[in-house]
């Protein structure tokens, strides 16, 4: 099963909440975090990382000496990545999204692929969960491809659980689509209730699953309440302001650590999630 933990916009509690459920479970767990632009899972699992690997993908070499300067390449890229210039091919690193469709269409066969960095995945366990994440170069856009390469590192043995980028653009798509179950964190004011809403959009058109849970759920309005209940999402837990948990975090503390009451909450919540994909 897959478990991915989203939420609209940042800073709701996601990582807290994706954490928490994957020690509380404890066992034939493993957690993925494909925040590769800021991943902070990790702060608080604490694992010990016994494998990192350079992360890369292919984009366009050009040899000159066969191009012809025909302008087919170019033509094709839909993202503007390769143009033939005057009497050069120029290739835009950054905007390639490395689909090859250049190297098919050249009748030269002068493109080939040469290797861009992307970041690092860093595998690693503490207390029987595997831990899975990727950290993308400092000023790359392109995580989607990291993000994939994250995910495939889910082992079909186990229980996954993913914390998903925050937002609700191409990375966040990309984390959701092989989840079994989307969980939304969100929180009970204006902004959380716009983003929830385009979150639970995201989740309809791939049509996944999908239930809440309200984080500091006794500091705002009723509305996230009633969208929830108008829509037919259920609010499958509760969280209230508690500054101990505030606290928690500051220090990179898991909640079941140092409230050990939550941890029946999140075996609850699992048992929630289990019976609605029955
Ligand atoms: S590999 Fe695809 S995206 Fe990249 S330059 Fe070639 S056609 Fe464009
Ligand atoms: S398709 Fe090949 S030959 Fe034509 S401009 Fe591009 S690289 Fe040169």
């Amino acid at each position: 099963m897959i478990i991915t933990v989203a939420s609209g916009k940042g800073g709701t509690g996601k990582t807290t909440v994706a954490t928490n459920l994957a020690l509380s479970i404890g066992t034939n767990v493993q957690l993925l975090d494909c925040d590769v632009e800021q991943p902070n899972a990790h702060l608080f699992i604490h694992p010990f990382f016994d494998r990192t690997e350079v992360i890369t993908t292919p984009v366009p070499a050009i040899d000159m000496g066969k191009c012809t300067l025909c302008g087919k390449c170019g033509e094709l890229c839909v993202f503007k990545a390769i143009v033939v210039v005057a009497e050069t091919v120029l290739v835009f690193d950054e905007l390639c999204h490395s689909c090859g469709g250049c190297m098919a269409v050249c009748p030269e066969k002068a493109i080939t692929e040469k290797d861009r960095e992307l970041g690092i995945l860093q595998k690693g366990h503490h207390n029987g969960i595997e831990f899975i994440h990727g950290k993308l170069r400092v000023g790359e856009a392109m995580s989607p491809p990291l993000i994939k390469e994250v995910l495939s590192h889910r082992d079909p043995a186990k229980l996954t659980i993913v914390d998903a980028p925050p937002g609700t653009s191409c990375p966040v798509i990309e984390a959701m689509k092989p989840a079994d179950f989307i969980l939304l964190v969100t929180e009970p004011t204006p902004f959380g209730l716009y983003d929830l809403k385009l979150a639970v959009g995201a989740a309809k058109i791939l049509d996944v699953p999908c239930g809440l849970v309200i984080n500091r759920s006794d500091m705002g309005d009723e509305k996230v309440n009633a969208y929830a209940a108008a829509e037919n999402l259920p609010i499958l837990m509760e969280i209230p302001f508690d500054r101990r948990i505030a606290e928690a975090y500051s220090r990179g503390d898991m909640v079941v650590d140092v409230m050990p009451e939550w941890k029946a909450k999140f075996l609850e919540l699992f048992e929630k999630i289990k019976a609605r994909l029955n």
